[in-house]
C-alpha cells in the first residue's frame, strides 16, 4: 500500500503517518526528518537544505526528488510506504507518478488532513520534537511522560527553529501557494480522501483506518 499524507504544516501528518506505519507494517518516510538528520550529521545535502528550511521555504524539487528516489530503492519499501511531507509541489507529484508508472505501480490513497490556519499557529508553538528518533509531541495535546524528554528514546525534546510563529506564517503561505494544488491533482485521479484534522488524534486515526481498510 502506498499512501500520501497531505495537509498544512502542523495538520498532524507526521503523527498520523507514524500510527499508519505501525498499524499496517509499512515504513514512514518523512522528507523533513531526512533533511533534519542530514543537517545534524553536517552533510552537504543538509547544508543546502538548511538555508531553505530556516526561512520556511521549500527545498528545490531536484534535491528532494533525488533523495526520495534513493529512499524508495531500500528493501523496506517493497510492500509500500506512507509518505509524509512529499510530494509538496506539482512537479514532485509528477516525478513520483512517473517513477511508479515505470514499474507498473501507483499511489493508492492521498489522505488530506484538514485543519484551518487559525489552529495551526498554536499547534506549532506547542510542538516538541525529538532530534534523535523523530518522535513528535505536543505540550498540551500529546505530552511526553516526562517533561522535555522523549518517551521512545530518552533524548531531550526541542522546539524546532522553523516552528516559531514568524516562520510558521511563511510556511503556511508556501503551503497554500505550492502544496495545496496537490489536492486537486489527486482529486482528479480519484484517490483523494479527506479527514477532519481538528478532532482528537485517535479519532483522526480511526477515520483514516476506515479509509485505508
Ligand atoms: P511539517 O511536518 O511541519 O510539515 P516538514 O518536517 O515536513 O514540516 O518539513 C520541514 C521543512 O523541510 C519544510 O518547510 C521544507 O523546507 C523542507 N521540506 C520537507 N519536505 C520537502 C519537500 N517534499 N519539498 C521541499 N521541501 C521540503
Ligand atoms: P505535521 O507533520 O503535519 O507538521 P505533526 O504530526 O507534527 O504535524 O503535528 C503538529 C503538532 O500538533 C504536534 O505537536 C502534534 O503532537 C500535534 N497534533 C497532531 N495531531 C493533533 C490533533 N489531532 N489534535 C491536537 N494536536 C495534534
Ligand atoms: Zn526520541
Amino acid at each position: 500500500m502506498k499512501v500520501i499524507m497531505l495537509g498544512a504544516p502542523g495538520a498532524g501528518k507526521g503523527t498520523q503517518a507514524k500510527m499508519i506505519a505501525d498499524a499496517y507494517g509499512i515504513p514512514h518516510i518523512s522528507t523533513g526528518d531526512i533533511f533534519r538528520a542530514n543537517i545534524k550529521n553536517g552533510t552537504e545535502l543538509g547544508k543546502k537544505a538548511k538555508t531553505y528550511m530556516d526561512k520556511g521555504e521549500l527545498v528545490p524539487d531536484a534535491l528532494v526528488v533525488d533523495l526520495i528516489m534513493s529512499r524508495f530503492a531500500e528493501d523496506d519499501c517493497r510492500n509500500g510506504y506512507v509518505l509524509d511531507g512529499f510530494p509538496r509541489t506539482i512537479p514532485q507529484a509528477e516525478a513520483l507518478d512517473a517513477a511508479l508508472e515505470k514499474n507498473g505501480e501507483h499511489v493508492d490513497v492521498a489522505v488530506d488532513i484538514e485543519v484551518p490556519d487559525e489552529n495551526i499557529i498554536s499547534r506549532m508553538g506547542g510542538r516538541r520534537a525529538c532530534t534523535n528518533c523523530g518522535a513528535t509531541y505536543h505540550v498540551k495535546y500529546n505530552p511526553p511522560k516526562v517533561d522535555g524528554i522523549c518517551d521512545v528514546c530518552g533524548q531531550k525534546l526541542i522546539l524546532r527553529d522553523d516552528d516559531k510563529p514568524e516562520t510558521v506564517k511563511n510556511r503556511l503561505n508556501v503551503y497554500h501557494t505550492q502544496t495545496q494544488p496537490l489536492i486537486d491533482y489527486y482529486k482528479k485521479k480519484d484517490i483523494l480522501r479527506t479527514v477532519d484534522g481538528t478532532q482528537d488524534m485517535n479519532k483522526v486515526f480511526a477515520d483514516i483506518k476506515a479509509i485505508l481498510g
